[in-house]
């Protein structure tokens, strides 16, 4: 019989893609969320609407001891939602309630394997200073000090799941996801990343036309595309490696690197206007040294490749002046 497995936040982005493939797997896969899955039909044999910040509705839903329970629901967003402040007392609130409530579920239900998204926004600032140096290791994240909210959250959860796993018996995964994008993503509702957000931008440009640009366009970052995200989570989800593990690309590049490539694919000169906006670090990049070491595995899809797929899903949204509702 296929695994019996809890998607949490199985309407969102990852959650959603991570569904499809449980399924191609033949896993029984129950999805819980706020929402369905904004572009297309969830694949889930049972899905669950619901708010996992209500302790109840949480017990109620893991009423059985699953094979697997991943666990990626949390109050997020692009730098647009993260790096202003306005959110920051929801987001530490709404993300810290899930992941109290969901464990102590799991406990209870005696479930004993639960994967936790953190973020590489957990590394310490000061790190990331040299766009051209960035020192996202593992074993930099002590002192801590993150440069937003939502990463002090991430790192308070990560010991949390832990703490669980030293106390409780559970056996606990956890990856620090690295600006992960691709297709049935968010990318004009607000919550959207650069990738989405400059395609976006791109395909609603006219051929040597302009697009607006947060700051200088020097910061640098990687991106993974979804498919090489769910492959690291499976197998870190079935290795017996605890982490927590990097899980994102090395392939390093500028945001106005992003962009040039995104209007070569798109076959399109596009001029950039770089006015103030939320930010973020300087720099970014994943250091896969670990999970190569522990997983034998490393993400490696060119990161072109992923753009391309991404490219061509928002601009068939945008031309045909679909919403982001
Ligand atoms: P997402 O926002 O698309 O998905 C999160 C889902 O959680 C949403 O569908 C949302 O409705 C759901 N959710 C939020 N509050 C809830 C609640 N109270 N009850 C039930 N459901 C609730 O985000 P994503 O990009 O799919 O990210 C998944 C996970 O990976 C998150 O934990 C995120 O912090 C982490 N992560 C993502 C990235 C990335 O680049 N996408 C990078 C680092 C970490």
């Amino acid at each position: 019989m296929g695994k019996r497995v809890l998607v949490c936040g199985a309407g969102g982005f990852i959650g959603s893609h991570l569904v499809t493939r449980l399924k191609a797997e033949g896993c029984w896969v129950r999805g819980v969320d706020l929402k369905f899955p904004r572009y297309a039909p969830t694949e889930a044999d049972d899905f669950v609407i619901g708010d996992l910040r209500q302790a109840d509705f949480v017990r109620g839903v893991v009423d059985q001891p699953f094979d697997e329970v991943y666990q990626l629901a949390a109050d997020m967003g692009g730098a647009g939602y993260v790096f202003t402040g306005d959110h920051d007392a929801d987001i530490m609130h709404n993300s810290a309630l899930i992941n109290l409530n969901v464990l102590e579920a799991l406990r209870r239900r005696n479930c004993k394997r639960v994967f936790y998204s953190s973020s590489a926004c957990m590394y310490p600032q000061e790190n990331q200073e040299d766009p051209d140096n960035p020192n996202c290791a593992e074993d930099s994240a002590y002192p801590a000090h993150p440069d937003s909210e939502y990463g002090w959250e991430k790192l308070f959860s990560e010991r949390l799941y832990l703490a669980y796993g030293r106390n409780h018996g559970l056996s606990v995964r956890i990856a620090r996801y690295h600006n992960i994008f691709g297709e049935l993503g968010s990318w004009q509702d607000g919550k959207e990343k650069a990738p989405a957000a400059m395609c976006r931008k791109v395909a609603q440009c006219p051929d040597g036309g302009t697009i607006e640009v947060w700051g200088d366009g020097r910061q640098t970052r990687s991106f993974l595309h979804v498919s090489e995200c769910l492959e690291g989570t499976l197998r870190l989800m079935r290795s017996d490696f605890t982490g927590p593990v990097n899980i994102g690309s090395d392939e390093m590049v500028t945001i106005n690197d992003l962009i040039d490539r995104i209007a070569r694919i798109a076959g399109k000169t596009v001029r950039r206007n770089h006015i103030p906006g939320p930010l973020g670090v300087r720099g970014r990049n994943s250091d896969n040294r670990l999970i190569a070491e522990r997983l034998g595995w490393a993400p490696s899809l060119p990161l072109n490749n992923g753009l391309e797929r991404t490219y061509a899903w928002i601009s068939a949204q945008v031309a045909q002046g679909k919403k982001d509702a």
